[in-house]
C-alpha cells in the first residue's frame, strides 16, 4: 500500500505526501487504527512520512440474483431489500485501495 503511495508521489514529482485518502469497504476486514499504526512505522524517511490518513468507508452493496436489483445493505440485514431474497452477489464492501494522494 505504502509502496504504491510512494510510487505515485514519485511519478507526480512530489517531494512530500500530505494526505492519503483510502477507500475501505465495510467488510474488507481492514481496521483503520491498525493501518494507521503500520503506516507510521513504515513511512519513516519516505515521502509519505507524517502524511495524514483519511479513511473513506464504503458501505456494502449487493446485486440480487433473484430480482436483479442493486441495493445498499446495512450490516444487520443480509437480504435483498427489494424482494427479501438472500441469494445475492456483493459488489461493494470488500475493497481497500488508495483513492487519492495530496502532495506538496
Ligand atoms: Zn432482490
Amino acid at each position: 500500500m505504502l509502496r504504491t503511495a510512494g510510487q505515485a508521489a514519485k511519478e507526480n514529482g512530489a517531494e512530500k505526501i500530505r494526505i492519503i485518502t483510502l477507500s475501505v469497504g465495510i467488510y474488507s476486514g481492514i481496521v483503520p487504527e491498525y493501518v494507521e499504526n503500520c503506516f507510521r512505522e513504515i513511512s519513516g524517511g519516505t515521502a509519505a512520512e507524517g502524511a495524514k490518513l483519511v479513511f473513506n468507508v464504503l458501505p456494502a452493496r449487493i446485486r440480487c440474483r433473484k430480482c436483479g436489483g442493486e441495493s445498499q445493505i446495512d450490516t444487520d440485514t443480509f437480504r435483498c431489500p427489494l424482494c427479501g431474497a438472500d441469494d445475492f452477489q456483493m459488489i461493494q464492501g470488500r475493497e481497500f485501495y488508495i483513492e487519492s494522494l495530496e502532495a506538496e
